[in-house]
């Protein structure tokens, strides 16, 4: 059984692929439904009203809005991760994501080239991991 702590409410909770617990899943989802609605009725809020008026934290708002799970309106924006223009969903600006997946894509091919013929500890990290932890 995988038990993990709920990213929002810090409790102890079976771990099903999600960072929250069922609890604050529900109480998320009622939330998404009202912010949805006050959007629809005030079009241009900004993010700081909608904080204000449904008492949501502005960091959680950008939270869900990083996860792509909320679209505030394309009116509002928050700063990218890597260089800090204004964006209205995920958590980089598109310039970024292509230099960021670029890089990765560069790091796995020097990875896969390092890795030669050590290729097969593909278990993952929890099993053994640290058996070839040098590089
Ligand atoms: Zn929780
Ligand atoms: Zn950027």
């Amino acid at each position: 059984m995988d038990i993990a702590y709920c990213a929002d409410c810090g409790r102890l909770f079976q771990k099903s692929g999600l960072l929250i617990c069922k609890d604050c899943l529900r109480k998320q989802d009622a939330l998404f439904e009202t912010v949805k609605a006050y959007i629809r009725e005030h079009g241009q809020a900004s993010m700081a009203e909608i904080s204000e008026a449904l008492d949501v934290p502005v960091e959680k708002l950008i939270r869900y809005m990083q996860e792509g799970r909320l679209i505030l309106g394309k009116h509002i924006d928050y700063p990218c991760e890597r260089c800090g223009n204004p964006i209205h969903t995920g958590r980089m600006c598109e310039p970024c994501m292509t230099i960021v997946q670029s890089d990765m894509a560069k790091a796995a091919r020097d990875l896969s080239a390092l890795a030669g013929d050590a290729r097969r500890t593909d278990a993952g990290a929890g099993t053994g991991g640290y058996r070839s932890r040098r590089l």
